[in-house]
């Protein structure tokens, strides 16, 4: 161990466990590749007043927990909280909304930085993947990203998770609904925090997780029942959609989420076997944002799922995936002669597409086949000078442990046939 540690709320990703998370990754990216979305990557920093804006100056995103910082140059930049400001952000410099073809329908996958207080599923550094779709006013094109967020968890083999819908209104009917749910909230005895709270983003109160003011928020007025016309039927054909799919969810009127731009249709994954930190992707509509960062008016509709707290929620419901073997072809040499023999057949099995590793460093036959063993290898070839005088080498199976002698020009096309 060397003096130094990762930093508190992180971790690393070593082998074997980092292939989960490639392959969660992997499992989120795959629908929305299959369906229109084209990658994007963007900076790991912003400038702060994006987040700002974008976030909103009241979430718990922006006043506490972003990593906000003065460069050398003077400019103030944040590490990026969250994805959606920034691929927004990207498409509008790039003028993506220009090229005709809306919506703009984008994924991404990096890493995220809030400064929170660190607990299991919750870091300081963890991991999304996200989607967006940018520029359309469709209850298909939401219906369509909470499809294949299921279709996400379920490719992986989750079960165990279950999508929370709500809709939060739109300019015209949310104003209405605010101040009806400020005038129950002044009634209640909440301290001076959730007070100005209140007063700023009284919906966020909503989503306050303490239970003594859950309690008093029992009588609260819903926004479903301040709903206009045109956003209860646009979010009743959201329902249809997604009904109509076999995607099953629960409404649920008091969801509200930590960032300021949602509108309409707001959703969340929850894990049941997650404790706390139960919440594994959640999205929504943000139709506002755009013009918020000063573009034109986009309506959009997005999701960022966790990667950490997915891994989390396989590991909860004792799901293993089905990682393909790191290595399937394991070459040890004894001998100056074989090793050149072996190396050059470990560099053909490669150029091949057959994963396949050799047995670097001086060390005795033992010690390679112990290498051998933790490579997970289905096959091994072991060839030293009495075999190349013979021409062959030896083919062992690690499964069944039988070996047989092939020929030195055989070995190649022989492992690609077994291997399939
Ligand atoms: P929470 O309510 O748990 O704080 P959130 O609403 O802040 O979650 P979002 O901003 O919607 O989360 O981010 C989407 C997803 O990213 C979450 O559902 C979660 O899986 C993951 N996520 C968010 N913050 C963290 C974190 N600090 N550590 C690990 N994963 C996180
Ligand atoms: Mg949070």
């Amino acid at each position: 161990m060397s003096t130094f540690k990762a930093p508190k709320g992180t971790y690393d990703l070593i082998p074997p466990e980092s292939a989960k998370y490639l392959a969660v990754r992997e499992a989120i990216a795959a629908p929305l590749r299959n369906s229109g979305y084209g990658y994007i990557e963007t900076p790991g920093f912003e400038n702060v007043e994006l987040f700002a804006r974008g976030v909103g100056e009241s979430t718990d995103i922006v006043t506490k927990e972003m990593y906000a910082f003065e460069t050398k140059g003077g400019d103030q930049l944040a590490l990026r909280p969250e994805g959606t400001a920034s691929v927004l952000r990207a498409a509008l410099e790039a003028n993506l909304h220009k090229a005709g073809n809306l919506p703009v329908k984008l994924w991404y996958s990096g890493s995220y930085y809030r400064y929170e207080r660190p607990q299991k599923g919750r870091y300081r550094h963890f991991s999304q993947v996200g989607a967006e779709a940018i520029g359309a006013e469709d209850p298909a094109l939401d219906a369509e990203l909470i499809i294949l967020a299921d279709q996400a968890y379920r490719s992986l083999g989750l079960r165990d998770f279950r999508i929370l819908l709500n809709s939060l209104g739109d300019q015209e009917c949310r104003p209405v609904y605010r101040a009806a749910l400020q005038d129950f909230l002044r009634g209640l005895d909440l301290d001076e925090d959730t007070l100005r709270r209140a007063e700023i983003n009284p919906l966020r109160v909503l989503d306050d997780k303490r239970d003594d003011v859950q309690k008093q928020l029992v009588g609260a007025p819903l926004l479903r029942d301040y709903l206009c016309d045109a956003c209860k039927a646009y979010h009743e054909e959201v329902r249809e959609l997604i009904t109509e799919a076999g995607v099953a969810f629960e409404d649920d009127p008091k969801l509200v989420r930590g960032l300021d731009y949602y509108t309409r249709t707001t959703f969340e994954f929850v894990h049941d076997g997650l404790g706390s930190q139960s919440a594994v992707g959640g999205g929504g509509r943000y139709d506002g944002l755009s013009e918020m960062l000063g573009g034109p008016a986009l309506p959009s509709v997005g999701w960022a799922l966790g990667v950490d707290r997915t891994v989390l929620a396989l590991e909860a419901e004792g799901v293993s995936l089905e990682l393909p073997a790191a290595t399937s072809v394991f070459a040890v040499s004894l001998g100056e002669e074989a090793r050149r023999v072996l190396f050059a057949k470990v560099t053909e099995l490669r150029k091949l597409g057959v994963a396949a590793d050799f047995s670097y460093g001086a060390k005795g036959l033992k010690g390679a086949m112990k290498n051998a063993n933790r490579s997970g290898a289905r096959y091994t070839v072991v060839a030293g000078e009495r075999d190349l005088a013979e021409g062959v080498v030896q083919l062992k199976d690690m499964e069944s442990g039988e070996q047989v002698a092939v020929g030195v020009n055989e070995i190649v096309a022989e492992l690609e046939t077994r291997l399939g």
